[in-house]
């Protein structure tokens, strides 16, 4: 799926051999470790770090996984496709230029971007796959079955990728608010709120044991969700409070710190933000 993803939106000039590893076997020596690289005109793609950097990135291992194929599946491409512009690069520079290598990198994460923006407008899911082939045989292997994991963080990431499996979501309430950029700390819960108003509709719901619901989306959902959070007047007014909120906290800060310089003190960041006595 993911080869036929890849030679499909991939323009035919960029098109070169791919071969998949698991663990960095096969790859380049210096490589070993990476997700994936070019190489002599060869792509690499390191299933095992891919599936080990993706899993847990979103609420669901599956969807983590899957979008973290993708992105470095397009963005080894993008490296191809980007190679002209920084044809005059060598090696060296490429390694020891902390802005060249920045800006290389940069380059071609673009390309994927864009790339997986096309797949995202024929389908909402990236047309992730129900099993993940080689990669889904082997991080099963590895992991216990639910029943035998006792408790704790380990267990909620399970159980968010069972329900996200039985419904066909993606994405939970706080991986949409990540990948929409809303970062709240006093507003949160009304924030969260306010999603949930306006993008249940087009949520997946899973109602546990317990008769609780939980709602999941799809990737295809973060552009209408975006849009009409836009539109909305009552969260531009969440937005605004919070951004008042935070600049308050700036000034406490900046109070805190001119009173330790008066008084000499250097440590105390921690302590509760008391009236300073100017
Ligand atoms: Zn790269």
């Amino acid at each position: 799926m993911l080869c036929k993803l890849l030679y499909d939106v991939v323009p035919e000039k960029f098109h070169r051999p791919v071969i998949f590893s698991y663990g960095g076997r096969h790859m380049p020596r210096e490589h070993k470790r990476s997700t994936g690289c070019v190489c002599n005109g060869i792509i690499y793609l390191n299933l095992r770090s891919m599936a080990f950097y993706g899993r847990h990135q979103y609420a669901s291992q599956i969807a983590g996984i899957w979008r973290e194929m993708l992105r470095v599946g397009f963005h080894e491409f993008g490296h191809v496709a980007t190679e002209r512009k920084w044809k005059g690069v060598t090696q060296k520079e490429y390694e020891n230029c902390h802005n060249t290598h920045r800006r290389i990198e940069r380059d071609a994460e673009k390309e994927a971007e864009a790339w997986i923006l096309k797949i995202l407008s024929c389908n909402g899911r990236l047309y992730q796959p129900d099993f993940l082939g080689v990669v889904d045989i082997i991080r099963r292997r590895h992991e216990q079955p639910l029943r035998e994991v006792p408790r704790g963080s380990y267990f909620a990431d399970r159980l968010q990728s069972y329900r996200c499996q039985i419904t066909g979501g993606q994405l939970s309430l706080s991986d949409v608010a990540v990948n929409l950029h809303i970062k709240s700390y006093e507003k949160k819960l009304q924030i969260y709120g306010f999603i949930h108003k306006i993008a249940d509709d087009l949520a997946r719901v899973h109602v546990d044991s317990a008769g609780r619901s939980h709602h999941f989306w799809v990737w295809g959902d973060l552009p209408i969700i975006a849009q009409r959070l836009e539109s909305s007047s009552k969260f531009e007014r969440l937005r605004k409070e919070e951004e008042e909120y935070r600049e308050n906290l700036k000034q406490q800060h900046v109070l805190l710190d001119m009173y330790d310089q008066r008084s000499g003190r250097q440590e105390g960041r921690g302590r509760p933000i008391q009236s300073p006595s100017l």
